[in-house]
């Protein structure tokens, strides 16, 4: 039995393991009982599309974890963390927030899938002794939930075609359509 993850695209993604776990001893065998927890851990720098994002604090994890039976384990929180990546339209390096909705169901192992086979043995999460490492999944989620175009503002307006300048900083001569208006002032110099 080979162990996939059916996140095989974001597994891509992510260069090693960050490091979330839930001590669970008090609740896995009490069908019903839940704890509170509050986890905090190392986000893994991503890659996406060719844009490296890294993290600039570590991921925050609230999260309710819940004994469903039979050593089942039901996760359900919010994780967020900030990232930097160059904006796509300026170049400029900036830091955002990501933030996502986790709710896993994890199994104790080992898993005896009823059938030795199939897509669904890839589909369960397991756990190992008393403690459910999320740091997989939060990463995934997270990574899932980054915007496809990274802006530093809605209202960013690039660099020029022309010349390069950052337009946030201000007009080039290239968009000055008479060209002299920046002149205009030192014109006004020589009048006097
Ligand atoms: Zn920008
Ligand atoms: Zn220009």
């Amino acid at each position: 039995m080979t162990q996939t993850n059916p996140c095989s695209i974001i597994q891509y993604v992510l260069q090693g393991s960050a490091f979330m776990r839930i001590d669970v001893s008090t609740i896995k065998d009490i069908k019903g009982a839940s704890i509170d927890v509050e986890l905090e851990g190392p986000l893994d720098p991503m890659v996406i599309a060719g844009t490296t994002l890294k993290p600039v604090t570590p991921v925050y994890v609230v999260a309710k974890a819940t004994s469903t039976g039979h050593s089942g384990i039901l996760v359900q929180g919010k994780a967020r963390a900030k990232l930097q990546a160059e904006c796509h339209r300026c170049l400029r390096e900036f830091i955002f927030d990501v933030e996502t909705e986790l709710q896993e169901q994890y199994c104790k192992e080992p898993y005896r899938p009823s059938s030795g086979q199939g897509s669904e043995q890839d589909e369960v999460l397991t756990y190992n002794g008393d403690f459910v490492d999320i740091s997989k999944e939060v990463n995934s989620l997270l990574a899932l939930s980054i915007p496809i175009q990274l802006v530093c503002s809605s209202e960013c307006r690039g660099l020029c075609h022309v010349c390069g300048k950052n337009l946030n900083d201000g007009e080039c001569s290239c968009s000055d359509e008479s060209g002299d208006i920046r002149l205009a002032p030192l014109a006004e110099l020589y009048k006097s």
